[in-house]
């Protein structure tokens, strides 16, 4: 069995709301246009198919799975979701996505799972939705990365990390195109999307809550990300001699308040996708360094091509493929 966990949808409402924001001149969230725009506004190309396949939940994406031989999709909202709009816009947006992606999971049970949307900007409200999603049969949680240049370590975020432990789903940190305060140095170079901004972003957003203490706070809360943990893995050792360096020096580094090393935290409280990095070389190794417990397979459907994802993960020589295409899925998410 083939489950791909990291693949996005979006719904009409929201890909006009984002229309009006980049007509408005984006205020506050520069990347907008530049990022997204050139998706949602295509006439043809690449974009166009993306900003077509991201709204269809029925035919043509039961289609594109089965001409490749992907079992399930774990759905999500894509990039930047609502994070963009003010607090009343979000969260009446990520409602009614909640409501079409558990619709969509409730006509094709064998096929989809979804995570719930939230709207981070109104954390009390995003609560009550998250519970409200996961009675609808909604597996998880996305997020996608910052929200506004605001990081979930932020104590306004507590009440979503509490209800997201206390449901016992996992939150998907997702990347997004880098904040306000960093985007200069990337977009100059057109380099804060998927080719390095969103990998640095996510990361910086994991590592925030890791060093922070949140999971000294919320012991039992699951992340999961992308990208083979947005290049995490490949970082560790030099992470953890560095943090203690630091911790050892207690007045320079207050921020520094987690009891355990940042990698005790990586290997017990996340989980990876390989979501458009099905690399051979890069999989072995984040096996090496996590185990086998922990990684999944993804392609990141519609952004990727589902066949040279699917051709490129086929020619890994896993020795224990089940896990990595099913198994682990089915644990972190409770896919019955
Ligand atoms: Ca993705």
């Amino acid at each position: 069995m083939k489950i791909a966990i990291e693949e996005a949808f979006a719904t009409e409402n929201l890909v006009k709301a984002w229309k009006v924001l980049i007509e408005d001149g984006s205020p506050g969230e520069a990347g907008l246009e530049h990022h997204l725009g050139r998706l949602i506004n295509a006439t043809g190309g690449w974009g166009a198919k993306v900003a077509e396949r991201l709204v269809d939940l029925g035919d043509a994406r039961l289609a594109e799975m089965d001409a490749h031989g992907i079992d399930m999709q774990v759905i999500a909202i894509t990039a930047p979701g609502v994070q963009v709009f003010d607090a009343d816009t979000g969260s009446a947006l990520a409602t009614e996505a909640n409501d079409i992606l558990a619709d969509a999971v409730n006509a094709h049970p064998t096929r989809y799972a979804g995570l719930a949307a939230v709207a981070p900007q109104a954390p009390k409200t995003a609560a009550r939705e998250i519970e409200r999603a996961v009675g609808l049969g909604l597996k998880g949680v996305m997020i996608n990365s910052h929200t506004k240049g605001e990081y979930l370590d932020s104590s306004a975020f507590r009440p979503i990390l509490e209800t997201i432990e206390a449901a016992g789903v996992p939150l998907y940190l997702h990347p997004r195109w880098t904040p306000p305060a960093m985007i200069a140095p990337f977009s100059e170079r057109h380099l804060e999307g998927s080719l390095w901004g969103f990998q640095t972003e996510a990361a910086l957003h994991a590592l925030r809550m890791i060093v922070s203490g949140v999971f000294d706070k919320f012991p039992k809360l699951q992340v999961v990300l992308g990208h083979l943990g947005e290049g995490l893995p490949f970082w560790l050792d030099r992470i953890d001699r560095t943090y203690a360096r630091g911790r050892s020096a207690t007045s320079a580094y207050p921020h520094w308040t987690s009891e355990r090393k940042p990698s005790e935290i990586f290997l017990e409280n996340f989980w990876m996708s390989s979501s458009g990095h099905n690399w051979d070389l890069a999989v072995r190794f984040t096996l090496e360094v996590a185990g086998e417990d922990r990684l999944m397979f993804a392609v990141d459907y519609p952004y990727e091509d589902t066949k040279q994802q699917v051709d490129q993960a086929a020619e890994m020589n896993l020795d224990n493929p089940d896990k990595f295409y099913s198994g682990n899925a089915k644990r972190v998410f409770k896919l019955n």
